[in-house]
């Protein structure tokens, strides 16, 4: 899909023309732009043969009904991930890419080790939203929310992430409300003072993975340039600005950051912030650094006596298939639907 001749082609059409295609594809999720019969036919054609709005997508099942993963390759061959997750509570969640690949190395995570290739354009951000959209729009669904926990880091591709969040949350396109879209960081904190000035309701999550810089910078090499407490100021500043309970997401990587005396660490840092933390066993290919059913729990035990609520929320039932992150399910089948 490219829209970018789009504004030359309705040079000389009336100005609702815009609307009504951003309504037929945004809104309408249009596959062709025969299906698009508010237009008329002439337009069609021309659309037709200039402009292409089919996504180049297929759909890789995972073992359990309730994720299903995309590749989405992109007018430069590039492939991007993407991951439609279906709650038991009806919430259809999709976990967009806004980078393909990413520039941080955490060590745990897949993209990390993919190196750094290119920001996604807005468009490309959408592209994934749209493609899912598609998808359940053939059994009377539509997605309900928005996650940016797919490749690479939200806020080191800023501008397009923002825009992309307007075109998800306008009435007259997906209509997805702020309080339903998240955006993960792994901490750059001048982006997060730009966001928190924006005084926007989505839902801001931090990786911060670690109790301290040590531990940080051994797993997040991002962490030397962005010390903790500084961390922990900027979330404050964005809990004062907008009002919103920030989530910390914590991956347990065995023998690393999975120890009880961590757990005390991170709740005395955190501790009277408006927070909650997510903790996310790893689920990587490295068995090693799988925590134990033990540790998590203690783990868990000591931020709640705490007071610090704690989730697991990419957990469904005993199937973790579809982290985002890394967006690798653990026994892929390649049983393509598409
Ligand atoms: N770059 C952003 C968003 C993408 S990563 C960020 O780092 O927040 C989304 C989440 O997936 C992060 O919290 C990250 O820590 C987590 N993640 C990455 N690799 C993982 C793995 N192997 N196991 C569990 N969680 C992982
Ligand atoms: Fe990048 Fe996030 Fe992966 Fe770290 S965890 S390498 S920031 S995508």
């Amino acid at each position: 899909m490219n829209l970018s001749k789009l504004k030359d082609i309705l040079k000389s059409e009336p100005d609702f023309r815009v609307r009504q295609i951003e309504k037929a594809i945004y809104k309408d999720f249009c596959e062709n732009w025969n299906e698009v019969t508010t237009l008329p036919l002439k337009l069609r054609e021309i659309l037709n043969k200039e402009i292409d709005i089919s996504i180049n997508g297929k759909i890789l099942k995972s073992e359990g009904s309730d994720s299903l993963k995309a590749l989405i390759k992109l007018d430069d061959e590039i492939t991007v991930e993407t991951v439609l997750l279906m709650h038991k509570d009806g919430r259809r969640t999709v976990c967009v890419s806004s980078q393909a690949g990413c520039a941080s190395g955490c060590i745990f995570c897949k993209t990390g080790k993919l190196g750094f290739k290119r920001n996604l354009r807005v468009e490309e951000i959408i592209l994934q939203a749209l493609f899912f959209s598609r998808y359940l729009k053939k059994q009377n669904m539509r997605i309900t929310n928005v996650v940016f926990m797919g490749m690479g880091e939200p806020l080191l591709n800023y501008d397009n992430v923002l825009d992309s969040i307007k075109i998800l949350n306008d009435k007259n396109k997906f209509d997805i409300s702020q309080r339903k879209i998240s955006v993960s960081t792994c901490g750059i904190i001048e982006k997060i003072k730009l966001l928190a000035e924006k005084k926007l309701q989505i839902n801001l999550a931090i990786s911060i993975n670690a109790p301290n810089d040590n531990i940080r910078q051994k797993i997040m090499p991002i962490a030397y340039k962005y010390q903790l407490n500084e961390l922990l100021s900027a979330a404050n500043y964005y809990i004062k600005k907008t009002n919103r309970r920030i989530m910390f997401e914590y991956v347990l990587l065995k023998g690393i950051n999975d120890k009880s005396e961590y757990a005390q660490e991170l709740a005395k840092k955190i501790k009277g912030l408006l927070c909650f933390v997510n903790l996310i066993p790893y689920n990587g290919e490295d068995q090693n650094k799988k925590p134990s059913l033990k540790s998590i729990n203690e783990f868990k035990e000591i931020l709640l006596i705490n007071q610090i609520p704690v989730t697991q929320r990419y957990r469904f039932g005993t199937d973790i298939k579809a982290a985002c992150g890394q967006l690798v399910f653990l026994k892929e089948k390649n049983n393509y639907l598409k």
